[in-house]
């Protein structure tokens, strides 16, 4: 059973992170109401609970915010390191979008900079790679899924570094 439970959360996860990045991609709503809006929809399909709903809109919010975080950290290391030129091109067509679509939470990104948000084993989240808090190791997550224990150390907190 509990695996069951486990699936479907990954499940509600990956269709909730898609349907608020395309109301992001429309460019109409902020990040706030795209993932307001996403919940509501999917909870009205029937398939999921609204206190499931609430619960992994929670994750997928924390993790766009956090790839935001990483990218813009990015585009700086590239600007810096390439012709200015050719950047230019790429953020006129990816970047600059990403960064409009998500106005309405760099007021919060900028409170949180200082403070790293925090990932726990067991929760949900996207592919990417995550730091230990403990003991530095990096573990890279191929498919959004549960987060286990640190491989190297077995604690439970982490930061997401890509
Ligand atoms: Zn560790």
């Amino acid at each position: 059973m509990e695996n069951n439970h486990q699936e479907k959360d990954v499940g509600l996860y990956e269709k909730l992170l898609s349907r608020t990045r395309e109301l992001l991609d429309s460019g109409r709503k902020g990040l706030d109401e795209a993932v307001r809006k996403a919940g509501e929809e999917i909870t009205a399909a029937g398939e999921y609970t609204r206190e499931q709903a609430e619960k992994i809109s929670e994750y997928v919010r924390r993790d766009l915010e956090e790839m935001e975080k990483n990218a813009r950290r990015a585009g700086k290391a590239i600007r810096k390191a390439v012709d200015p030129k050719r950047v230019e091109g790429n953020v006129k067509s990816g970047l600059a979008r990403l960064l409009r679509a998500f106005a309405d939470a760099a007021a919060r990104l900028a409170e949180r900079a200082e403070r790293q948000v925090e990932y726990r084993t067991g929760e949900v989240t996207a592919a990417g790679t995550l730091a230990c808090r403990a003991c530095g190791a990096e573990m890279t997550l191929k498919q959004p899924g549960r987060i286990p224990p640190c491989p190297k150390c077995y604690k439970t907190r982490f930061m997401r570094v890509g």
